[in-house]
């Protein structure tokens, strides 16, 4: 019995541990996903962020490029002839803070100063000898500091003629570089090295503080770049770990149930048992039966045993009372009969020789015994007499007596196994009228050392011969109880005094070896 706790509850404690560790990595997968989903939603929408600035800022230069193309005609006439048209063209582009006209590197006439004379590549080096398109400065003339943003439109190869723009960036950056927390903390627009930050007027160059990634993209047509500071988008999604915390451990928790649940069946005793049926775990091993007066072995009894390759080997104590339970103890008992049968040739052919099977009371249901024994065993025109051993530990009083007495009638004996243990043993004598009752050897074990228990067996072996039923002895252990029993007149003895159960294909050695002890 404590065995059989001790098994399932090794079954039980393997659940516990299939369920939390599948727990465990539930909630790892599940927060890992989570984290994988959140980080790449955060770099999506600096992405769309970064497309988003650029694609406006692009909207937003495009017409001063047509503009800048459409007064390239200008370029070349003098000023006072151009001035107004300029002035004109500037009404009309609102980001747009002056145009310049430059002929032969000579900067000769603004939109706002009219007629001059500055040398255009000692001004801007970069648009006239580096040949920018773009650059970013400070305003040194209309609102001083302020930066600006020079879009330059050359007239030709030259570099030296051409339209200079001067863009109010400022304004622009204000509208289109708004910062979106928590992902986007600064936004900056670079062209050529130097930037313009949000919110900063300052021409410099933007660099990510200790905690900060940052993500660039350029754009396609015009030579400027977009920079995005913010947290890394690990840390971030990290970040938001904790508000995922209860679903994930809800969804957890819901997978271990679940696994809980269908392993029950799966990590079952009587899972493994039916499992272990068609695996072909189990074995058959027997016990000699030897008559007290002779010391011959005039039979053995079939005992199952279980070489799980989980758990090693597991008592019958332990499986047979869980497979009555849960109805495969029939298709146990037809595996002892299919075996027995097979090495039945190797059996003593003789009628004296008993061959005794355990049975359960579950299994005279429906006459489902009688049926298995004329498929199973009578087919083998078996000579060994067959003895039905029945257990108390079953319900003896749900057997059915139609099938005891259609057992008796095809030439099977029957056995109360463990007489005296069960309860009301007395009035089975008369309703299943057996054969051969088997002393339990926990009265056996009582001879010479437990005197109530004694008497029980004095009293069973005295009703038995009363009643003209056999007497088997189980558990003999040693040499005095072998003799007191046979002294008692108690016709078969079983137990480790004489053999251990053994496969029962190595029973035919054993019998011959123990034929030659006799005979010495
Ligand atoms: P059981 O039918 O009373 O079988 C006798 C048990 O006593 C066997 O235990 C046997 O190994 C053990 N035994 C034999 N000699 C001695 C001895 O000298 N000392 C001690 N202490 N024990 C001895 P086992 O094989 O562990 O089987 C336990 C029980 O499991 C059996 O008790 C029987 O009720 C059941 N069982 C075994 N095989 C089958 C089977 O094929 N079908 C059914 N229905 N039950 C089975
Ligand atoms: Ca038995
Ligand atoms: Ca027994």
């Amino acid at each position: 019995m404590q065995m059989s706790q001790e098994v399932l509850g090794q079954f039980r404690r393997k659940r516990l541990l299939i369920a939390v560790v599948v727990s465990a990595l539930v909630l790892i997968l599940t927060l890992a996903f989570r984290f994988m989903e959140e980080k790449g939603r955060i770099e999506q929408q600096s992405r769309t962020f970064a497309d988003n600035a650029i694609q406006r800022f692009d909207r937003l230069f495009s017409p001063l490029d047509v503009a800048a193309s459409n007064t390239l005609g200008l370029v070349g006439l003098p000023c006072e002839q151009v001035r107004f048209p300029l002035i004109e063209k500037l009404a009309s582009l609102q980001t747009v803070r002056s145009i310049v006209l430059v002929d032969n590197d000579s900067m000769y006439c603004s939109s706002i100063f009219g007629a001059g004379d500055r040398q255009f590549s000692a001004i801007y080096p970069e648009l006239a000898i580096n040949n920018q398109r773009m650059m970013l400065s400070t305003d040194q003339y209309l609102l001083k500091g302020s930066p600006i943003l020079l879009l330059w439109t050359p007239h030709d190869n030259a570099n030296r003629s051409g339209i200079l723009q001067t863009i109010n960036i400022e304004m622009m950056s204000n509208y289109l570089l708004e910062p979106t927390l928590p992902w986007v903390e600064r936004a900056v627009f670079n062209v050529g090295g130097k930037s313009l930050e949000y919110g900063n007027p300052m021409i410099e160059e933007a660099f990510p503080s200790d905690d900060e990634v940052s993500y660039e993209k350029a754009s396609l047509r015009y030579p400027f770049t977009i920079t995005l500071f913010g947290p890394s988008p690990s840390r971030l999604a990290l970040s938001t770990l904790p508000s995922q915390l209860p679903l994930a451990l809800l969804l957890s928790l819901l997978m271990a149930y679940i696994v809980w649940l269908a392993t029950a069946n799966r990590m079952s005793l009587s899972w493994q048992i039916s499992y272990g049926i068609t695996a072909r775990e189990f074995m058959v091993y027997c016990q000699p039966l030897i008559n007290s007066k002779t010391g011959d072995c005039n039979g053995i009894e079939l005992l199952l045993r279980w070489h799980n390759p989980r758990q090693g080997w597991i008592p019958p104590d332990v499986f047979i009372p869980l497979a009555e339970r849960q109805n495969l103890i029939a298709p146990l008992t037809r595996f002892v009969l299919r075996e027995v049968v097979r090495q039945l040739p190797q059996m003593p052919a003789c009628p004296s020789f008993h061959i005794a099977i355990n049975v359960a009371a579950s299994h005279f249901h429906n006459r489902e015994i009688i049926d298995d024994l004329q498929r199973l065993w009578w087919p083998a025109n078996p000579v060994p007499q067959l003895v039905v051993e029945l257990t108390e530990r079953d319900s003896l009083p749900e057997v059915d007596q139609r099938v005891v007495t259609h057992l008796h009638k095809i030439g099977v004996k029957l056995a109360i196994d463990d007489f005296g243990t069960g309860h009301s043993s007395l009035s089975y004598l008369k309703t299943l009228s057996p054969d051969v009752l088997k002393i339990d050897k926990v009265f056996t074990a009582s001879i010479g050392t437990d005197a109530i228990n004694a008497t029980v067996t004095d009293m069973v072996i005295s009703l038995a011969q009363r009643l003209n039923i056999g007497l088997v002895a189980e558990g003999v252990e040693t040499a005095e109880q072998a003799v007191y029993l046979r002294e008692k007149g108690v016709d078969v003895l079983q137990g480790y005094f004489y053999a251990r159960p053994m496969p029962l294909s190595d029973f035919p050695k054993w019998l011959s070896e123990h034929k030659l002890t006799l005979a010495i």
